[in-house]
């Protein structure tokens, strides 16, 4: 917030390393297909630098403020910087007397305390503006989209290590997500994991608003490498093999309630038979998914399963998901599904001490660890269009290493 005398502004500082988490942000316009890599990683800091020495005395200044649960519309005006009688006769204004708490209000204002405009997003992409006079208009914003680079390293967990880098939810789904076929986000992940994301910011007004898409990563998962670009509608490996695999290492959704180190096993010590399957400790409720395409073979009660649906996918393989509290809507014997698709609920229905989801992999008949069995991926890109592809990625790839480098610097300290 500016404040009379010194005006906080943005300024890119060169660090090297930061412990844990390395952070950068480079001002680029949308596309994708030309970003440069910078020459060095700057991290954006708000320093304070004399306002007199930058600004020779400006007409107008631009101000931001959320408006607080409790504000009247006159007291968060004056916050804004405008001064009476202008005030009070904006506070009369229904669309700034029912402001929604949360709510980021920017406001140019005159020198004088003179209101020139004020504007704050209504909705996800609905500007309003609001002239001196207090007419009131609506129009589509236009976003300014940079790219975010930012590096961490798992301490506790994906999310914990999301966080420490401040980087969005949606991002560290997404990133999850996206490596879902290489890794079981709930079993494989270790302390010094570490990943790389190049994601899209949405700003308004300078003030970032929202995470866009993840348009690279990697991700080190027991010191080895995944990466992945963005192309098209999916996500591709650097030499362009389809990071959508035929099927997705964990029938669980990957969250913040069941995130975490290596899902505990479930207390019961000794299974209700001979262990085929992994067992998934996780909140009764949360979402089963199938891990690939299929056709339900079997939803129903089963002895010890419980509440149970089989999948039968192409060729010999069936998957198990046993101990539901309950199905999907809607699925029965002959149902199709597609990957992703949920198929139940975790419970713990049948043997079970504690709410958990016991999976099985079977190939033939036979439990399989489905760990070691090579997966088949989806398509990769097409011959003809991987000249295209490679000049695509190979920027988003320069700026991993980039960061990879870097975080490895870090770790190493
Ligand atoms: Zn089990």
């Amino acid at each position: 917030m500016e404040t009379p005398g010194t005006l906080k502004r943005t300024v890119a500082v060169v660090l090297l390393a930061v412990s844990g988490a390395v952070a950068a942000f480079a001002a680029i316009a949308p596309a994708p297909e030309a970003i440069p890599v910078p020459p060095a990683i700057a991290v954006v800091e708000a320093l304070p630098i004399d306002a007199e020495a930058l600004v020779p005395s400006p007409a107008s200044y631009i101000r931001a403020e959320q408006f607080q649960r409790g504000d009247s519309a006159g007291a968060f005006l004056a916050r804004l910087g405008i001064a009476e009688p202008h005030a009070a006769r904006l506070a009369k204004l229904p669309i700034l007397r029912n402001l929604r708490p949360g709510t980021h209000v920017s406001a140019v204002v005159g020198a004088d305390g003179m209101p020139l405009s004020l504007s704050f997003l209504n909705g996800r992409d609905s500007l309003v503006e609001i002239t001196p006079d207090g007419r009131a208009s609506e129009r589509r914003a236009d976003f300014e989209t940079r790219l975010a680079m930012k590096s961490s390293v798992i301490r506790s967990s994906l999310f914990a290590a999301a966080d420490a880098a401040d980087i969005p939810d949606s991002v560290a789904m997404q990133l999850a997500d996206v490596f879902s076929g290489d890794i079981d986000f709930h079993r494989d992940l270790r302390k010094d994991d570490r990943f790389t994301v190049v994601y899209e910011v949405h700003s308004l007004l300078g003030r970032p608003v929202r995470a866009g898409r993840v348009l690279a990563a990697e991700f080190v998962n027991q010191g080895r490498a995944y990466r992945a670009v963005h192309y098209g509608s999916g996500y591709y490996a650097p030499d362009g093999k389809n990071m959508r695999k035929a099927f997705l290492r964990s029938p669980l959704e990957f969250s913040r309630v069941t995130s975490g180190f290596g899902m505990r096993r479930h207390p019961l010590a000794r299974e209700w038979r001979a262990h085929t399957g992994i067992d998934y400790g996780a909140p009764v409720g949360t979402r089963v998914r199938a891990v690939g395409d299929g056709v339900v073979e079997f939803a129903g009660l089963k002895g010890g399963y419980g509440k149970v649906v089989i999948l039968r996918h192409q060729g010999q393989t069936t998957t198990v998901y046993a101990h539901l509290s309950r199905f999907a809507g809607g699925l029965h014997r002959g149902s199709r599904v597609a990957q992703n698709d949920t198929v139940g609920f975790v419970g713990q229905t049948g043997w079970a001490t504690g709410p958990h989801l016991h999976y099985e992999f079977r190939i033939a008949g036979q439990a399989r660890n489905p760990f070691s069995i090579a997966m088949p991926a989806a398509t990769p890109v097409p011959p003809q269009q991987l000249p295209a592809f490679l000049a695509h990625a190979e920027p988003l790839v320069a700026r991993l290493d980039l960061l990879a480098n870097i975080s490895t610097l870090a770790q190493l300290e």
